[in-house]
């Protein structure tokens, strides 16, 4: 069995946590990023295409099946592929491919989000609903372009001209972000909690560096992440935010969420937490804390990044038998 994924976001992770788990592995890659790649060796093979979504191809994906090749999506494999065309991908994949349609497709994840009973910043349909600060977000937006705030119907046409198909209209919650990183395994049932990030976004988190008199609009565009830990005390409270959305992920696409994810939450000063996204895949976050998740370390006392636990899932899958349990 081989471990492949697509040449952007946490592919070094995968690799390296394929590789100590023993497996060999593939990278598929343009030609504009391989050499990065190859300097650090962690790739038994390099398949080139023109572009991301050549995955999709019956020839390459029949080289990849009778080389007997299981994927392991990330965040711009999900944004190059599409979540709906990874419907289509015969090679398996790590997780349930359903999850990546209810994590992208916003009115979707909110349905989710409220049916497993957890706090989320409010929803305005329309603009002349908006009585707060208001965050407009852009139908299909990668990595928070685009975005801005407004505070009534009359900023919102200001900036936007009109209401247009996919933009979310959501309360801006003001507080510090928290994403944490967690891993359900369909064969421990076990729901761990990794490790915790905050990203490091331009130009929202270059404001504070000018003078009050220069006013800049903040955009939201991730351009890295940061580490961080939690008040132990608020750790609680987001166990249960991840145990209830794994709990009706099984009822709504089943077999439901399982693998790595990640919340995002902002805690205000009165220490409440609110979701307003999720990521159902391994997140770029997890590599601030390469070779030690916090708390993977706390819970079993070894070294362990999010690649490596993936990797050491499908080796437990394969040594019981369990592969259909993992993979979609
Ligand atoms: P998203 O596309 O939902 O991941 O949002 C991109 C970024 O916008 C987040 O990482 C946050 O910094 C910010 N953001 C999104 N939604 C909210 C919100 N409701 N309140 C405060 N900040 C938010």
């Amino acid at each position: 069995m081989i471990i492949g994924t697509i040449a952007s976001h946490s592919a070094l992770q995968i690799l390296r946590g394929a590789k100590d788990e023993g497996f060999e592995t593939l990278l598929i890659s343009d030609e504009k990023r391989k050499s990065f790649y190859e300097r650090f060796n962690l790739a038994d093979e390099i398949i080139t295409v023109k572009s991301f979504s050549q995955v999709m191809s019956e020839g390459l994906q029949e080289k990849l099946i009778e080389k007997n090749v299981i994927l392991v999506p990330h965040g711009s494999f999900v944004e190059y592929v599409g979540a709906k065309a990874m419907l289509e991908l015969k090679v398996p994949v790590f997780g349930n491919k359903r999850v990546l349609e209810w994590e992208s497709e916003r009115e979707k994840s909110f349905e989710w989000f409220k049916r497993a009973g957890i706090k989320m910043p409010q929803e305005f349909k329309k603009p002349e609903d908006i009585d707060r600060l208001c965050i407009v977000k852009l139908g299909g937006a990668k990595g928070g372009r685009g975005y801005k705030l407004v505070r009534n119907a009359e900023e919102f046409y200001r900036e936007f001209g009109e209401l247009k198909e996919g933009m979310v209209l959501q309360e801006y919650i003001v507080g510090t972000r928290f994403y944490p990183s967690f891993f359900y395994s369909p064969l421990s049932k076990e729901n761990d909690l990794f490790s915790i990030d905050i990203r490091y976004e331009a130009n929202a988190d270059a404001l504070s560096r000018l003078p009050p008199t220069i006013r800049v609009d903040p955009t939201y565009v991730v351009t890295g992440n940061l580490p961080v830990v939690m008040r132990e005390s608020l750790l609680p409270e987001v166990f249960e935010f991840a145990d209830s959305l794994v709990y009706e992920s099984k009822k709504l696409f089943p077999p439901g969420l399982y693998g790595p994810y990640c919340l995002e939450l902002c805690c205000t000063d009165e220490l409440e937490l609110y979701l307003f996204e999720i990521s159902a895949r391994i997140v770029a976050g997890t590599n601030v804390w390469i070779p030690y998740a916090p708390y993977a370390y706390l819970k079993y006392g070894e070294a362990m990044t999010m690649g490596g636990r993936i990797a050491m899932e499908i080796k437990e899958a394969e040594r019981e038998g369990r592969m259909k349990e993992i993979v979609s």
